[in-house]
This record gives C-alpha cells, sequence and structure tokens, in this order.
C-alpha cells in the first residue's frame, strides 16, 4: 500500500513566475514548483515534495552503498578544531570553513568534509589487520561558506553529501576499495538516471594521488570537461595541463634576460622595450629574481613600467609577452601546491610575496574565483605553465582535437594515500606483530545538488519532468470538473495505491482544471492520469509527461497499465 497524497492536503504553493534572482533551470523550476525555499544565500529548506526526491536519491545512494559493503554511520557536523589544525585543513580551507565558538571561547567548525574525524574513528575502533579492510559512510549535512552560493540546491552553503572513506593496509587493498566505490557510483548514477561521465581530476583541498570527478554535461554547470572524441581521454579541463607550446615558425625566446650590468631602472627597462617610461603595457609579464612583479594580461590589466620601481632594485629582470608564451592572448599560470594545481587568470596584486593576495579563476568568466594567499596555498616558486584550454586543442594522449562542454560535478573519487594515517599515525597490528601504517580512500556524492543535476538534464519548457526512480509520486491523478470528476479521481487514486503505486492526486476544489494540468506540468510526476470530460464513462486520460503522448483508457485499463 503506497501512499496516496492529496494536493489538497499537500503543502505546496505553485508559482507562475520565475523568483527574481534565479539564474539557472533548476533553481527558477524546483522553486516554481514548490520543491524547496530558500532561507538566505545557498541556505534551503525542502518542502514535502522536495524531501521526497531527496529521500529516492538518498535510498539509491544506500542500497549500492550498502551492495559493496559499506557500513554505515552517522558522525557530527559540529567539530572540534584541533584534528583539522592537525590536518592544516583549519587553514587551508579559508574562508570556505565555518567557524565558530562555544560558550568557554572554545574553536569549532561546521565539517566541510569529514577525512580528519574518520581517520579518528578508526583509530579508535580498529585494531588489527583482520578488522581490515572496511568502508564507512555518512548521508549528512556540509557547511562550506561559498563564495558564489548561487543556481539553488546546486551549490548551497549548507547541502547534503553522501561521504564516504576506504581503510586499507596495502596498495592494492586501496585500489579494490576505489574500484569498488567507482563502480556504486556508476550503477547509482545510472539508476538515479543522470547523464554522466568520469574525468581525470585535481585532487585539491582533500590532497593524495588520483582522483576521479563523476561529471553530468549541463549548460549550467560550473565545471568544463575536455573530452577526446578519439581515444579515453576525458579531463576536467582544471587537470588538463599542456606544456608550452612554442609558436610554429615563430622566434621563440620565451624568456629574455634584460641585459643590465647594472641594476636595472625604468628607464633602461623602457628603452629595452622601446617605450616611454611612463607606459602602461598589456602582454608583459616581469620577474625580479625569478619572482613575477607584474603581469599585463591582454583584456585584463597592464603593467604600470613607473610602477615597477621598488622592484627593480635587485637583480635580473626577465621580460615576456604573452604571444610569446603561447601565440596566444588569454595567458594563464598554474601553480602546484599543496591544495594541487592552481590556475591563476590573472592577479588582482601583481606582486607575489608571501602573504599577497591572489585572485584565481579557472576559466574566461572568472568563474571558481577564490582568494589564494601565495605562500600559504601554494609554494611561490613552483609554477607551472599551462594555458587555457580550448576546444580543438590537442589531446595529451593521442593529439586529436578535444571537445569541450559544461558539467556539474556529481561525484568526486579520491585515492588518498596515507595523508591522513600519517598525520593521525593510524597504524594496525600486521600479520607479523608489526604496526602497519593505513591507506585511505574518500568518496563524495553531492545528494542535494544531485536533484538540481537531474532537473537541469530533464526538464523542459512546461517544467520538472522526473525519472521513474526518483520522481516525487509514480503517477499524478488531476480531477478535471466537478463532483464526477473529484469521485472517480478519488477512486482510482486508492485502487493505484493499494497495488502499491505512490499517487498525487489533485482534488483541489475551486481550482480550474487549467490550472491543474499546468501544475501537473510543473511538477513533473512522469504519468499524468486525467479524470475529466468522460469521466460519466469511467474514461480516462493517461499523458506520458516527457514523450506528451495521451490516450484514452478505461479505469480497469488504466489501473492495469499503471500497476
Ligand atoms: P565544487 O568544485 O563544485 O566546489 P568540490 O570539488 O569542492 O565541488 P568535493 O570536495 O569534491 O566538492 O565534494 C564532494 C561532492 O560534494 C562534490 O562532487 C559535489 O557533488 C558536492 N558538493 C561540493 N560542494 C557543494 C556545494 N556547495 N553544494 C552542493 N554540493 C556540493
Ligand atoms: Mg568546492
Ligand atoms: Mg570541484
Ligand atoms: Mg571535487
Amino acid at each position: 500500500m503506497a501512499q496516496v497524497q492529496r494536493m489538497s492536503r499537500l503543502m505546496v504553493k505553485t508559482l507562475r513566475d520565475d523568483p527574481a534572482d534565479a539564474e539557472t533551470l533548476n533553481h527558477k523550476l524546483l522553486v516554481r514548483a514548490g520543491y524547496v525555499r530558500r532561507n538566505a544565500a545557498g541556505i534551503w529548506t525542502w518542502l514535502p515534495l522536495g524531501k521526497k526526491v531527496l529521500d529516492n536519491i538518498t535510498r539509491v545512494i544506500r542500497e549500492e552503498m550498502d551492495a559493496i559493503g559499506a557500513q554505515e554511520v552517522l558522525l557530527p557536523a559540529l567539530l572540534p578544531k584541533e584534528p583539522y589544525e592537525a590536518s592544516a585543513r583549519w587553514d587551508e580551507y579559508g574562508d570556505q570553513l565555518f567557524r565558530l565558538k562555544d560558550r568557554k571561547g572554545g574553536e569549532y567548525l561546521l565539517g566541510p568534509t569529514h577525512e580528519e574525524i574518520f581517520t579518528l574513528v578508526v583509530k579508535d575502533q580498529v585494531t588489527s589487520y583482520k578488522d581490515l579492510p572496511v568502508m564507512l559512510y555518512q548521508i549528512q549535512t556540509k557547511y562550506r561558506d561559498e563564495a558564489r552560493p548561487r543556481a539553488g540546491v546546486l551549490r548551497g552553503r549548507e547541502f547534503q553529501m553522501k561521504d564516504s572513506y576506504s581503510f586499507d593496509t596495502t596498495d592494492e587493498g586501496l585500489a579494490e576499495s576505489y574500484r569498488l566505490h567507482r563502480e556504486a557510483y556508476q550503477k547509482i548514477f545510472a539508476r538515479l538516471g543522470l547523464d554522466h561521465r568520469i574525468v581525470s581530476a585535481v585532487s585539491g583541498a582533500m590532497g593524495g594521488s588520483a582522483s576521479e570527478e563523476f561529471l553530468a554535461p549541463a549548460p549550467a554547470g560550473e565545471d568544463t570537461f575536455a573530452d577526446c572524441p578519439n581515444c579515453d581521454y576525458a579531463a576536467n579541463t582544471e587537470a588538463v595541463t599542456f606544456p608550452l607550446k612554442p609558436v610554429e615558425g615563430a622566434e621563440h625566446p620565451a624568456v629574455e634576460e634584460l641585459d643590465t650590468p647594472d641594476t636595472p631602472t625604468i628607464e633602461t627597462l623602457a628603452e629595452h622595450l622601446g617605450v616611454p617610461a611612463s607606459a602602461t603595457l598589456k602582454n608583459l609579464l616581469v620577474k625580479v629574481d625569478g619572482e613575477i612583479v607584474a603581469v599585463g594580461v591582454p583584456g585584463d590589466r597592464e603593467v604600470d613600467l613607473g610602477k615597477l620601481g621598488e622592484h627593480l632594485a635587485p637583480a635580473v629582470v626577465e621580460l615576456v609577452t604573452a604571444e610569446d608564451f603561447t601565440g596566444r592572448a588569454d595567458l594563464v599560470r598554474g601553480y602546484v601546491g599543496p591544495q594541487g594545481l592552481e590556475k591563476v587568470r590573472y592577479l588582482a596584486d601583481p606582486r607575489v610575496a608571501p602573504g599577497t593576495s591572489w585572485i584565481t579563476g579557472a576559466n574566461k568568466e572568472g568563474k571558481h574565483a577564490r582568494n589564494v594567499v601565495a605562500g600559504r596555498d601554494f609554494e611561490v616558486d613552483q609554477y607551472l605553465d599551462v594555458v587555457v584550454v580550448e576546444e580543438g586543442d590537442p589531446c595529451p594522449k593521442c593529439g586529436t582535437g578535444l571537445k569541450l562542454d559544461r558539467a556539474i560535478e556529481i561525484g568526486h573519487i579520491f585515492q588518498l594515500g596515507r595523508k591522513y594515517a600519517d598525520t593521525f599515525q593510524l597504524d594496525v597490528l600486521g600479520q607479523n606483530g608489526k604496526p602497519v601504517r593505513v591507506t585511505m580512500g574518500s568518496y563524495g556524492i553531492g545528494v542535494s545538488r544531485a536533484v538540481a543535476a537531474l532537473a537541469e538534464q530533464t526538464a523542459d519548457e512546461q517544467g520538472l519532468c522526473w525519472p521513474k526512480e526518483i520522481a516525487p509520486a509514480d503517477v499524478h491523478v488531476v480531477a478535471a470538473g466537478k463532483a464526477l470528476q473529484t469521485e472517480l479521481a478519488l477512486e482510482v487514486a486508492e485502487t493505484l495505491g493499494a497495488a502499491g503505486v505512490r499517487v498525487l492526486v489533485d482534488d483541489r476544489a475551486g481550482v480550474s482544471p487549467g490550472v491543474k494540468f499546468t501544475d501537473a506540468e510543473l511538477i513533473g510526476v512522469p504519468k499524468i492520469l486525467v479524470a475529466g470530460r468522460r469521466a460519466g464513462d469511467r474514461v480516462l486520460e493517461l499523458k506520458d509527461r516527457r514523450t506528451g503522448e495521451r490516450e484514452e483508457l478505461t479505469v480497469d485499463e488504466a489501473i492495469a497499465r499503471l500497476s
């Protein structure tokens, strides 16, 4: 006996107009159809319909995690500062971390992800190699003070994540736990009806070695991935690194040292460049003693020669133009630091000194922009030259022109290795009686983000359009008329419900059939069954929400078809 939900008793208020601040399809539709409601930037209430969808996603994830032998736990979201200090993430997470104090002045955070705490739990619970491998997961609320909480529940500051962690004694064991998760994720996203790609990714704030992302292609996505039409290469553009390419046929003195035996001055510099000493220049990068002191990026910023004075005292000055680097205007530089590869498109402050704040941006629109601090987030002298990956750039594996697409990151799996185990000395007793250091993996799925991603991929002009397994109901029965239609609609709804079909029935009095039809399309249940004109003959109309196909069926036929 499945639940029959009457619309007359359901707390749902549909809206005809898009919310003023909504930029993306999922944001507009989930608000208009009454699934979610915004409380503050990036903070959302899940209303009854939305909660059903969220629960359906959670159920699928839980089933597939249980199937690979992962055990469900629930850790706190309110966490003490010390473990995150030990891993250095108290600082590394920067402004993304919600930090708070208790009444005694003790410092806490709201967990953005839980590697530290899981490591400590396992250290406490597991003593012998015989107890491993262990895989643990939770479905829990996470907190990140995102710089741009936009796109509805796609990027929340409070959001639901499924995070799991594996613990093994050997590298082979870790590879196996990783493989199990990877396969479970493929099953989960297939069951959710999410079109997705697995791509190589950078490990970012998690640390560790190998990582892959599950991306759901959608124009609203904030990630761009490169896909090779010829071989199996697919990577987030953040993870595509090209070596610098000399410009075909051009002289390529990529780095030119200014030949001044004495301390260079603005005048010698200007003379060398053949410009007045007061000039501002684009396409110019100035290094002093190997450190970048100024960058002029075409379209973005200029180097003001007059302001370089204080940098020119020490010694060697290198001048490099953007064209010399790449033959392209959009030079970026990528830095390898503790957080992995960081791309730098333009610099807020051109001086690279420890403590200097930089703005990094992953793409031309400046998406993912965030503050990083030189010396804290990456080593100043550890930089790679990379270029913005463009459509048609050669695949690093086979040379074929790459295709670029936008996508939503719905999952991310990491082979962490021993990073956290080293921090917290997570050892177990080995076969030979000696302690063995544990190796770990961590695996995330954006549960609330998956709702947004599904909405993005499946909605049409009329509204949401859920895959069956995820929809808040299997059938939306509409009473389009007066008492006769309402009676028939409720009768059919009860019969379907008794047969285990999840039914939403629009029995609202005083609401016109037109409004009910519009709402049914907006809410997006896969099948719409209408008791209308021919209710007297016990004939109903069945409409497929996705294809729009309609057919007339008797009550018995409809029940047989839908149950
Ligand atoms: P993004 O690049 O979108 O900021 P992330 O790489 O920081 O995500 P992870 O640390 O890899 O995220 O977290 C695991 C998963 O949690 C992500 O793959 C994503 O699906 C989800 N997620 C991360 N941040 C958010 C958020 N602010 N709102 C909703 N889901 C999120
Ligand atoms: Mg993030
Ligand atoms: Mg990411
Ligand atoms: Mg990620």
